[in-house]
């Protein structure tokens, strides 16, 4: 089966919004008439109204680097789903291993934030990915699994049809270290197993499994080339428009 793949630029803490909007001008151009796969921004909060009409009527779309489980209520900080879509924003990352590691999201809340985004028809990108040291003892395969069972506890083979995950190897998230890959491609073995495990081989062929951790446009041929890797998701090599369209044109 063939997915089209997604190209998802994560820009952090970085960017203001004239940087954000400087950005998106310089970038259209570049991908202008691009289809061969879908291309996905991630700026800040504040940057996200600018980038969202930015990118309107073009190619690209925006989303949320993180988004609240709850409705709404007393969660100081936090943004909810509702107001992700009243912006017009389409996508959100979940449990990025930068909000596991600093903000102690466990696999519990990344399920919440999973069953959320589904309910308001926001697409996830649920990021999954080992240590350094679990990678070294011989753990990779017992780490993705618990995270995937846990991110999917309750989550029905129908509702999950524009679920993404997003391996990332946390020892290969801006260190310049990239997985080979034949790394990635057994990562993502495993986590399309375990899909099929969980919600049938139907959604686990649809479900895209994108590889993130410095992929770069000098490596972006070698892994989204791949047949097993469905696309990016790029942090640092995303801050630039002109590294960004050559990963996304790879
Ligand atoms: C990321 O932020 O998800 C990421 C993969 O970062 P980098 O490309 O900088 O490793």
């Amino acid at each position: 089966m063939s997915r089209k793949a997604l190209i998802a630029a994560n820009w952090k803490m970085y960017k203001t919004p004239a940087e954000s909007k400087a950005f998106v001008d310089t970038f259209l151009p570049l991908v202008a008439g691009h289809d061969r796969d879908e291309i996905a921004l991630f700026p800040s909060v504040t940057s996200l109204a600018t980038v969202v009409a930015a990118v309107s009527g073009t190619n690209v779309a925006a989303g949320l680097q993180n988004m609240h489980f709850a409705e709404e209520g007393a969660y100081t900080g936090e943004t909810s789903a509702s107001m992700l879509k009243a912006v017009g924003a389409t996508h959100t990352l979940i449990g990025h291993s930068e909000r596991r590691q600093y903000f102690n999201e466990t696999d519990d809340v990344v399920n919440k934030k999973l069953h959320t985004a589904l309910k308001h028809g926001i697409i996830p990108i649920v990021c999954i990915g080992e240590l350094l040291h679990e990678r070294e003892a011989g753990q990779t395969t017992a780490v993705l699994l618990t995270q995937l069972k846990g991110a999917l506890a309750g989550i029905s083979p129908g509702a999950a049809h524009s679920l993404v995950i997003a391996y990332e190897p946390v020892w290969a998230i801006g260190t310049g270290k990239t997985a080979t890959p034949e790394m990635a491609i057994e990562a993502h073995m495993i986590v399309r197993a375990e899909l099929a495990n969980i919600l049938g081989s139907s959604v686990a062929k649809a479900t895209r499994i994108l590889y993130g951790g410095s992929v770069k446009p000098e490596n972006a041929t070698a892994l989204i080339g791949e047949d097993e890797i469905d696309g990016a998701l790029v942090g640092g090599a995303s801050l630039k428009p002109d590294s960004f369209a050559a990963i996304v044109k790879y």
